[in-house]
């Protein structure tokens, strides 16, 4: 019999700075700018106009599809301008801009929602616009309709927060480990057909794993998977492997093997909802990278700019070379200290001017570290060269024959590469050449 593999093995340095020190909250800034996008999913509708008043919690946006979510106002004050975003990820939304009375006037509709069974669940958590928290931002209420068909049995809680200086989701589990045990209890008692909830955690997390142990371990079907700490063990498909060797094959979804997952931070912000009835207005994610000296995890309304959250940690802007949304391995660069705090920003990694500078890309000495650090076993060279085939058919052809819809952007073979070469660049590059080349296809239909 074959052993069981923990996949997942670049050793990236964990940096975890800012476990031990409690989150610190962000007073209301003087304006926020609240996308209405930018993470998975189609785009939401503003409801409000400039010269609206409006107040925290207030929904102002509707979801404009099935996967899509509804957006709230993270403070109280006037709607100044609802204008066009061009989002990180390179699509152009709307947003709405808010000045702040800095009162924070919750709005009169909230209240908890009324929850007797799984359908008014999951309806209170679309009303909620909770969206994933570890990053993706897919709408939970969608994920969570899967629950519906009975074919649920496993849900895996993500605790495994593997990239390098973010600890939000550990603070979540040390500082509202109650709400994380009311998440839990919430499946127990509506899903009727989940028999498992393992938690997957990596095991530089002692404390949050002592929480967990001491809060959820005894109670009935959860399970505190401890898994070595190596990235990226919190993707998707690597977590639900890790934590219960069910392995979800290509081009399937967690569902299909009777699997979902939820970040933890999403799971206590659904029992937090519940209890409050007050939708996702802010997010709390770790400051930290070279140019800050006073690391930190910041709770901040949805839309803060990050130039006040770069104020407010006492960071010297005049050092900062590089902000990334999100953390080193999977984070993307924000264009402007105009950007806003998104619903999905789990971290901001500030770099200083040295460390944004990257060497020169040299060709490739054909080492294979790339391959071999790959967690899901593909050959990222292959897609470079494939990506220089100049026939369109060829290309599609040789990338989708090497799997890149398999890549999930870990950036574990750029990280080993010794020559720099822009491997997980090109993955993104090919991944959109394949989906723009099939939504043609799919259209001449
Ligand atoms: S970015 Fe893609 S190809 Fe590179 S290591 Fe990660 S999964 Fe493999
Ligand atoms: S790690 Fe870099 S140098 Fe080595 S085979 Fe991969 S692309 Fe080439």
């Amino acid at each position: 019999m074959l052993g069981f593999k923990f996949l997942g093995n670049t050793p990236v340095p964990h940096r975890k700075n800012t476990a031990a020190t409690p989150s610190v909250k962000m007073p209301s800034a003087a304006e926020v700018l609240i996308p209405l996008g930018g993470q998975l999913g189609a785009p939401s509708t503003p409801i409000v106009k400039a010269g609206e008043e409006v107040k925290v919690g207030q929904r102002i946006a509707e979801p404009s599809g099935y996967v899509s979510s509804a957006v709230h106002s993270s403070v109280s004050g006037k709607v100044l301008k609802v204008e066009p975003y061009l989002c990180p990820n390179g699509t152009t939304v709307q947003a709405i801009r808010i000045q702040s009375d800095g009162e924070m006037t919750p709005h009169e509709s909230i209240a908890p929602p009324e929850i007797t069974d799984l359908e008014s669940l999951i309806e209170a958590v679309r009303n909620s616009g909770i969206v994933g928290l570890g990053g993706a931002g897919f709408p939970t209420a969608v994920k969570l309709d899967a629950l519906k068909k009975g074919e649920i049995h496993t849900v895996v809680v993500n605790a495994a927060e593997c990239e390098p200086y973010i600890t939000a989701d550990t603070r979540t589990m040390l500082e509202r480990i109650d709400s994380v045990k009311e998440g839990v209890l919430l499946f127990k008692k509506y899903a009727g057909t989940v028999t498992r909830v393992v938690f997957g955690i990596e095991s530089n997390k002692k404390d949050a794993i002592e929480a967990l142990k001491a809060t959820v371990g005894d109670i009935e079907g959860v399970e505190i998977c401890v898994l070595p700490a190596k990235y990226p063990q919190g993707a998707e498909k690597i977590i639900i492997h890790n934590t219960t060797r069910i392995v979800v094959p290509e081009g399937k979804l967690p569902a299909d093997v009777g699997v979902i997952v939820i970040n933890v931070n999403t799971l206590a912000t659904i029992a937090d909802y519940v209890r409050t009835g007050m939708p996702l207005v802010e997010k709390t994610f770790t400051v930290d990278g070279g140019a800050i000296s006073a690391p930190m995890n910041v709770t901040a309304p949805v839309g803060t700019h990050i130039g006040d959250v770069l104020a407010f940690v006492g960071c010297d802007t005049e050092k900062v070379g590089k902000v990334l949304y999100g953390g080193p391995m999977m984070g993307v660069p924000v264009s402007s200290l105009d950007e806003p705090v998104m619903k999905t920003t789990n971290a901001l990694t500030v770099m200083t001017r040295e460390e944004s500078i990257k060497g020169d890309a040299t060709p490739c000495i054909h080492c294979g570290r790339c391959v071999a650090a790959c967690p899901m076993g593909l050959n990222p060279t292959a897609f470079s060269k494939a990506l220089e085939i100049e026939s369109k058919e060829d290309k599609i052809a040789r990338l989708e024959e090497y799997k890149i819809n398999l890549c999930m952007e870990c950036g574990c073979c750029s990280f080993v590469c010794p020559a720099l070469r822009p491997l997980v660049q090109n993955n993104r590059l090919a991944k959109g050449v394949v989906r723009e080349y099939r939504a043609h296809m799919k259209d001449m239909k």
